[in-house]
C-alpha cells in the first residue's frame, strides 16, 4: 500500500495542487461580491502561491530535483504562507481584534530569513524546510482557522456552519503542512517528521494535505455559492447552484478516478517495457558470464586429462614434475587464467602454475572434487575471481585428484564497460564483487543475513535497498524509484542484480495528468458558463418582470378601470401639451364634453351592472366614431370628454352633432335608447386648462337646460 502510493506520489502533487489553485480562483471571485474585504484577495495569492509550489514538487519528481530548485520551492513555501498569515491578520482587523501592523514583516521575514539560513546551513534544506513549516506553516493556518471560526458568528446563518467546516480543515491542514515536517536533526522535526507520519498510517503525508486542502476549497467554494446565490436571490438560480454543485462533486470525483486510472495505465505501460526490458538485460548478462565461465570450464577440462598428471596423484608412471607444470602453465596462459593447479583427494596441491596467491591450498570444498565452479573474493589481490574445478580420473575410471584454474573477473567487467544500466555481481551475502558502479564496489547491496560472517566479505557502507532482492521489484534507491532483478547463478550462492531507475515511468504517466488538468479546465469552464447562463437568463427574466410590474402600474395610473379609457389624469396631460402646441403652431384645438342623459333611472330600473355594461359599450361606440388623433377619456361618472386637436369649434360641433345623431340611431342592449348632452368649447389665446374646461362644461350645462340630448357651443 505504501509503495504503491508513493508511485502515485505524482498524481497527489498534481490535485494537491489543483485544489489550492482552484481555492485561489474562488478567493478571487469572492473579491468581487459586494462587502467582501479585499483580504480574500490575500488569501487567493497564498492559494496559488502554495497551488504552485506542489506541482514545482511534481516537476522534480519528473525531471530530477537539483539543491537549487529546492531552496526555491522552500523559498516559495515559506512566502505562500507568509501571505496566508497576512490574510489572517487583515481579517482579524476587519473583526476589530488588536492587530500589529505591516512593519511586522519587516521584523519577521528578515528574522526568518536568517534562521532559514542558519538552519540550511547547519541540517541542510530539510532543517529549513521545517523550520518554517514550524514558524509560520503552522501558525498562519491555525490563525486563519481561527479567524473563520471568530468571523463566522457575523456570518449570514445558512454559511456559518460552512465557515467553520473550513476553519476545521484550515486547521487539520495546518497540523498536516505545520508540524508533519522532513526529517531533521532537531526535536520535534527528529521524531514527527515524513517517514514517521508513513510508517504511522501507511500514507504519504502529501496525500493527506491535498485531501485537507480539498475539504478547504469545497467549503470556501460552497460559501461563494451561497452569497452569489443570495445576491441573485431567485428560487430558480439556488435550485440550478444545488444542482451545479451536486454535478461538480460528481465530475470531479470521476475526473480523479479516470485521470488517475488513464495515469496509471500510461506509466503501466512504461514499467511493462522497463521490466520486460531488464528480463532480457540479466539474460545477456548471464549468458556472458555462461560464456566466460564454460570457456574456462573447457579448458580446465582439458587440464585434468593431462597425461603428465596423472603419476603425480597416483604414484603409478614416471613422475615428472617439471613436465606437468610446464603443461599447466601452458593452460594459464592459452585460457588467461590467474593460475592452475592439481591437487589430491585431501587437498593438498601437487602442481601448480601462474599466480600462486590464487592457489588454495587445504581442505576441499564440497563438489571440488567432483568439478564445479566456485566463485570467490580474493582478499589479498581485492579482486573477485572465480575457479573452475575437473575431476582427475585414473585408467579404472576413479577420481584421485582434481585440476583447477582460477580467473579473475575483470576480463567480464571489461567487456560490459559499455553496457548502460547498472548490474551488480554480489556474493551470497549481498555484497557487490563486480559492477559497472564504481562507487558500489564491495558494498553491500542489502542488509547482511543474520548468519553473515564480517571475515567473509570486507563490505561497508550502507546497503542500497532496505532488504533482500529475491527475484524482481519495483524499490526506492536514495528516494528514487528504481526496478531491480536479481538472477541467481549457479555456483556459491552468487548472483547478478540488476538496477534501472524509473524516472521515464513519471514522465510517461505525466501525459495522464495533463490530460486530467485538461479535462478539469474544461469542465470549470463548461460550468462556469452554465453558472453564468443561469444567472444572466434568470437575471434578465427578473428585468423583464421589473418592466412588466412598471408599464401595469403606468397602465394602472393613466387608464379608466371599468372602460378601459383614458383617465382624467391622462387626459389633463394631454389637454396641457396639445394646448402649448395649438398656441405655437397655431392650429385649432377643442373640447366636447358630454353627459349621459338621464342615467340615473337606469341603475334605479336595471341594476348597477347594467348601467356599467352600458358605460362600457357607449365607450366602445364614441371611440369607433371619432378620429384616431382625437383622445376620448372618461371625466367621472357618466361624464365623457373628447379632446380634437386640429378641429375648431365648428368641426367640433359638426362632430358632437354627428355622435349625437349616431346615438339616436342605435338600440343600446337592456335600455334601448339612449342621449347624451354635449358642450363644446375651442381654444382660444389666453386660454388656460381651467378656462377652456369651464367654457365646456358651462355649455354642457346649457345643453342639459336646454332639454339635453343637444349640442351647444360655447361662445
Ligand atoms: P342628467 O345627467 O340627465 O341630469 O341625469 P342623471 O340621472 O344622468 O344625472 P345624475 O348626475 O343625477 O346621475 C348620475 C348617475 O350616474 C348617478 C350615479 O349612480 C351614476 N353613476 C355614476 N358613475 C357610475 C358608474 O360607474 N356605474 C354606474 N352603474 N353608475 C354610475
Ligand atoms: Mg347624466
Ligand atoms: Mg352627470
Amino acid at each position: 500500500m505504501t509503495l504503491f502510493l508513493s508511485a502515485q506520489l505524482d498524481f497527489i502533487f498534481f490535485l494537491y495542487g489543483l485544489a489550492f489553485i482552484l481555492l485561489g480562483g474562488v478567493c478571487f471571485a469572492f473579491v468581487g461580491v459586494p462587502g467582501r474585504p479585499t483580504a480574500f484577495a490575500v488569501l487567493g495569492l497564498f492559494a496559488v502561491a502554495h497551488g504552485a509550489t506542489e506541482w514545482l514538487d511534481l516537476i522534480a519528481l519528473l525531471v530530477g530535483d537539483t539543491p537549487a530548485f529546492a531552496v526555491v520551492r522552500t523559498v516559495l513555501m515559506a512566502g505562500s504562507f507568509m501571505l496566508l498569515l497576512e490574510f489572517a491578520r487583515r481579517q482579524a482587523l476587519q473583526l476589530e481584534l488588536k492587530m500589529p501592523g505591516p512593519w511586522l514583516y519587516a521584523a519577521l521575514v528578515p528574522l526568518l530569513a536568517v534562521a532559514g539560513l542558519l538552519a540550511g546551513l547547519a541540517g541542510g534544506l530539510n532543517a529549513a524546510n521545517a523550520l518554517a513549516r514550524y514558524a509560520i506553516g503552522f501558525v498562519s493556518t491555525i490563525a486563519t482557522a481561527w479567524v473563520f471560526v471568530r468571523g463566522s458568528a457575523r456570518e449570514p446563518p445558512a454559511t456559518q456552519r460552512l465557515w467553520l467546516y473550513a476553519a476545521a480543515a484550515f486547521a487539520l491542514y495546518g497540523i498536516a503542512a505545520g508540524l508533519i515536517v522532513p526529517a531533521a536533526h532537531f526535536w520535534p522535526a527528529s521524531v514527527a517528521n515524513y517517514s514517521w507520519f508513513t510508517d504511522l498510517t501507511g500514507l504519504p503525508i502529501q496525500l493527506v494535505r491535498g485531501l485537507f486542502a480539498g475539504a478547504i476549497t469545497v467549503s470556501v467554494w460552497m460559501i461563494w455559492k451561497h452569497m452569489v446565490a443570495v445576491d441573485v436571490d431567485s428560487a430558480r438560480y439556488t435550485a440550478s447552484q444545488r444542482q451545479i454543485l451536486v454535478w461538480t462533486l460528481v465530475a470531479t470525483g470521476m475526473i480523479i478516478v479516470l485521470g488517475w486510472s488513464l495515469t496509471e495505465y500510461l506509466g503501466g505501460i512504461y514499467k511493462h517495457s522497463v521490466e520486460e526490458e531488464s528480463a532480457g538485460d540479466i539474460k545477456l548478462l548471464t549468458s556472458l558470464l555462461d560464456r566466460e565461465t564454460a570457456m574456462l570450464g573447457g579448458m580446465t577440462t582439458v587440464a585434468a586429462g593431462l597425461p603428465s598428471l596423472l603419476p603425480l596423484l597416483t604414484g603409478a608412471g614416471r613422475r615428472d614434475p617439471r613436465a606437468a607444470q610446464s603443461a599447466l602453465q601452458l593452460q594459464v596462459a592459452a585460457s588467461d587464467a590467474n593460475s592452475a593447479y592439481i591437487m589430491d583427494k585431501s587437498g593438498t596441491v601437487v602442481a601448480s602454475a601462474g599466480d600462486q596467491n590464487s592457489v588454495r591450498n587445504g581442505p576441499l570444498a564440497p563438489g571440488v572434487l567432483e568439478g564445479d565452479y566456485q566463485f570467490a573474493y580474493d582478499f589479498a589481490a581485492a579482486v573477485p575471481d572465480y575457479h573452475a574445478s575437473r575431476p582427475v580420473v585414473d585408467d579404472s575410471g576413479s577420481i584421485v585428484g582434481t585440476a583447477v584454474l582460477t580467473k579473475s573477473l575483470e576480463a567480464f567487467k571489461a567487456e560490459l564497460s559499455g553496457f548502460n544500466r547498472s548490474y551488480f555481481l554480489v556474493d551470497a551475502d549481498g555484497v557487490v564483487m563486480a559492477s559497472n558502479v564504481p562507487q558500489m564496489s564491495f558494498r553491500p547491496l542489502w542488509p547482511a543475513p543474520a548468519a553473515h560472517n564480517p571475515a567473509h566479505s570486507p563490505a561497508s557502507g550502507r546497503p542500497l535497498a532496505e532488504r533482500e532482492i529475491t527475484d524482481a521489484t519495483w524499490i526506492g534507491v536514495q528516494g528514487q524509484r528504481h526496478y531491480v532483478r536479481r538472477q541467481f547463478i549457479d555456483h556459491g550462492g552468487w548472483s547478478l542484480v540488476l538496477l534501472m531507475p524509473d524516472s521515464r515511468v513519471y514522465a510517461s504517466r505525466f501525459l495522464g495528468i495533463i490530460i486530467t488538468l485538461l479535462v478539469s479546465i474544461m469542465m470549470m469552464i463548461y460550468l462556469y458558463g452554465r453558472e453564468r447562463l443561469i444567472r444572466d437568463h434568470v437575471e434578465l427574466e427578473s428585468r423583464l418582470n421589473l418592466r412588466d410590474v412598471a408599464r401595469n402600474l403606468q397602465l394602472q395610473a393613466t387608464t379608466d378601470p371599468l372602460t378601459g379609457l383614458f383617465n382624467r389624469l391622462k387626459f389633463n396631460e394631454t389637454l396641457g401639451y396639445e394646448m402649448l402646441r395649438s398656441k405655437r403652431q397655431k392650429t385649432a384645438l377643442s373640447l366636447m364634453l358630454y353627459d349621459v342623459d338621464h342615467f340615473k333611472p337606469i341603475n334605479d330600473n336595471h341594476g348597477h351592472q347594467v348601467g356599467d355594461a352600458v358605460l362600457i359599450q357607449l365607450s366602445k361606440f364614441v371611440l369607433q366614431r371619432i378620429r384616431p388623433s382625437d383622445l376620448l377619456a372618461r371625466w367621472g361618472g357618466e361624464e365623457f370628454i373628447i379632446l380634437a386637436p386640429g378641429s375648431d369649434g365648428q368641426m367640433a360641433y359638426q362632430a358632437a352633432e354627428r355622435l349625437r345623431l349616431a346615438m339616436q340611431q342605435t338600440v343600446f342592449d337592456n335600455v334601448g335608447a339612449l342621449s347624451c348632452s354635449f358642450g363644446v368649447s375651442q381654444y382660444r389665446d389666453g386660454d388656460t386648462a381651467a378656462t377652456m374646461l369651464a367654457r365646456a362644461d358651462a355649455a354642457l350645462y346649457r345643453a342639459k337646460i336646454g332639454g339635453r340630448n343637444r349640442v351647444e357651443l360655447a361662445a
